[in-house]
């Protein structure tokens, strides 16, 4: 009789026992919750302890986890969502967006013309008080996209600023405009050869530099931006990750990290300063001093919220700025009006073929920047030579952009299982000028998402930031629609589902950076990092994703950031609370509530 009665009651023990064990910090319910775990779609309720997830399921299932002292948030009807897991983005550039003047123009930035960008650039001097000798910077200027069709010229900078080296910054990021100060700063002069893979613009008819300098010849300055070091760029990056956080981003990118910027992470970490999870991918240039001479890896935990997670490595430019290396010529020339121009690879093939080898070799996962097909190609023949008998291994790498793949190329990636982290924002922002430099069938097969999940591929997507805004609800509505600022459809067939494109930027984020495990999806034993979103990605028309606001950012369980009242910018620093009166303009870089034309046309 006795063993009987045991028998009966321990089966009923092991199933409360959880309850018994761990009462819930906190349970999250009120809402609808995309968990984006297949085996179990939706939930009413999460519940969280020790910053992770332990319960998710039925509001009465989940509320058995309630203890006296357990917060129970009531999401009002809001969305719950994974915490956003960053593509790809240089979470350094939180220290350009404070210290540089807003070049870009609408609705990045205010600028529409030459005058523009030099009163952008004057502000900025006087904001910072800039006194002579001292650099002032700008980013984010689009030829395309200022009325003269050009950036100002060395000559209207040097009128300008007379006094002062300036810099402004293509919003590739990959080059850049030059005054004769900063050009004599930098020592470039006409006897200055124009390097392998980089373009030195010149003065009609002579050899003298006219100021423009991208991608090999911009390296040295990209290396080395000046700006603020030290406490002050600590400060800026501990304010400006709320920028990350309002976007709903809980792991974040560092996309080229040379070793004084790794340092200066390493020390905002260890000062207990990030809110969210960095990962820095240290440049390929930067190897030998970030690893000691040891072979490149990748460290698999985060001290401090940040860890080493690979190895970036740049194949070619950027389409938008003509840099991007192409098997066949751009319809517009070249960006110092070269005629038949492709682009060029930045480093040789043999380099690539290099340091694909030792970043093999070492383990260490590598994210290769490609975006135009022939750099594509070098990129599979790096892998190809550095793989050895075995292509198909699992390495993890990564085609940062891939966005001009070939179908074929895409076939290769599928069976070498290399990942692409897509940019569907370029759909918008840049696909009007795609289609004047590439045409139709190129621009309309950009970032081809559905493609490359037919073939079995789990694409990433991403931002760039600060090449585009931090704004990962306009990547979902880019990658769902696909409208340029035009209002024309790139690609109606690559558009993906709303949950296929909300998959990229959680479990498939995850995923690329092999913490799946741990992140990317609402699931019992995972860490507790959420997003509450104002409406549901899943349920509203397609054209009006880009009206859902993040609402609430939640860290391991924590609130990290929650949008003010009367607040209602997709991006932007308008709440950041730093930088005076002055700060809206400054940080904004935000998404306007402008709305642009967006096609029905979905089955
Ligand atoms: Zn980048």
């Amino acid at each position: 009789m006795h063993r009987l009665t045991l028998a009966i009651a321990l089966p009923a023990l092991l199933a409360v026992a959880p309850v018994l064990a761990a009462p819930a910090e906190r349970i999250i319910r009120g809402g609808p919750i995309v968990t984006v775990n297949p085996a179990q779609p939706a939930a009413e309720a999460v519940a969280i302890a020790g910053g992770k997830i332990v319960a998710v399921g039925t509001a009465a299932d989940v509320m058995q986890h309630a203890g006296p002292a357990t917060v129970v948030t009531d999401l009002a009807g809001k969305t719950l969502v994974p915490g956003f897991v960053d593509g790809h983005s240089h979470f350094m550039s939180l220290i350009d967006v404070q210290s540089q003047a807003l070049c870009a123009s609408p609705p990045m930035g205010p600028c529409n013309s030459v005058a523009d960008v030099i009163a952008a650039l004057e502000a900025e001097k006087q904001r910072r008080q800039l006194g002579p000798g001292k650099f002032v910077m700008g980013y984010g200027y689009d030829p395309e996209l200022l009325a003269e069709k050009r950036p100002p010229s060395r000559q209207e900078l040097d009128k300008a600023f007379p006094d002062n080296p300036v810099i402004i910054v293509h919003v590739s990021g990959h080059g850049g405009m030059l005054n004769s100060k900063a050009l004599a700063a930098y020592g470039i002069t006409a006897a200055t050869p124009t390097p392998p893979g980089g373009v030195i613009g010149r003065e009609p008819g002579s050899n003298e530099p006219s100021g423009l300098l991208f991608e090999t010849a911009f390296l040295p300055i990209f290396a080395k931006t000046p700006g603020p070091e030290g406490d002050e760029a600590l400060d800026l990056l501990a304010a400006g990750q709320d920028l990350y956080l309002r976007a709903g981003i809980t792991t974040a990118q560092e996309g080229a990290t040379m070793k004084p910027q790794l340092d200066l992470l390493r020390a905002l970490a260890d000062r207990g300063r990030l809110k969210l999870d960095v990962v820095a991918l240290p440049f390929i240039t930067e190897i030998d001093a970030v690893f000691a001479g040891q072979p490149p890896r990748n460290e698999p935990e985060y001290r401090n919220r940040l860890r080493i997670g690979g190895v970036k490595i740049v194949a070619d430019g950027s389409p938008q700025g003509r840099t991007a290396c192409f098997t066949q010529p751009y319809l517009t020339g070249g960006p110092d009006g070269q005629k038949d121009w492709r682009g060029e690879l930045t480093f040789p093939q043999a380099t690539l073929n290099d340091w694909f080898a030792k970043v093999y070799a070492g383990g260490a996962t590598l994210f290769i920047h490609c975006n135009g097909d022939a750099a594509i190609d070098a990129v599979l023949a790096a892998h190809r030579a550095a793989a050895g008998d075995d292509p198909t291994k699992p390495r993890g790498t990564v085609g940062v952009h891939s966005q001009f793949i070939r179908r074929d190329q895409l076939e290769k990636y599928a069976a070498w299982k290399i990942t692409p982290s897509f940019f569907t924002l370029h759909c918008f922002y840049f696909g009007d000028t795609h289609l004047a430099n590439r045409g139709a069938a190129q621009a309309d097969f950009i970032s081809p998402m559905k493609s490359a999940r037919g073939l079995g591929l789990r694409p990433a997507n991403h931002t760039d930031f600060n090449v585009s805004p931090l704004d990962q609800i306009f990547t979902i509505h880019t990658a769902v629609n696909r409208v340029s600022r035009s209002g024309r459809t790139m690609g109606a067939a690559e558009r993906v589902t709303p949950l296929e494109a909300l998959e990229a930027i959680t479990i498939d984020g995850a995923r690329m950076y092999g913490e799946e495990a741990r992140k990317g999806s609402i699931e019992a034993g995972k860490l507790a990092d959420l997003v509450v979103l104002s409406a549901n990605p899943l349920t509203v028309p397609p054209a009006e994703i880009e009206k859902i606001r993040v609402q609430e950012t939640i860290k391991e369980g924590k609130t990290v950031w929650q949008r003010p009242a009367g607040d209602q910018a997709a991006g932007g620093g308008e709440s950041l609370g730093f930088g005076g009166e002055d700060t809206p303009t400054r940080l904004a870089f935000p998404r306007p509530p402008a709305r642009f034309p967006v096609a029905h046309d979905r089955p």
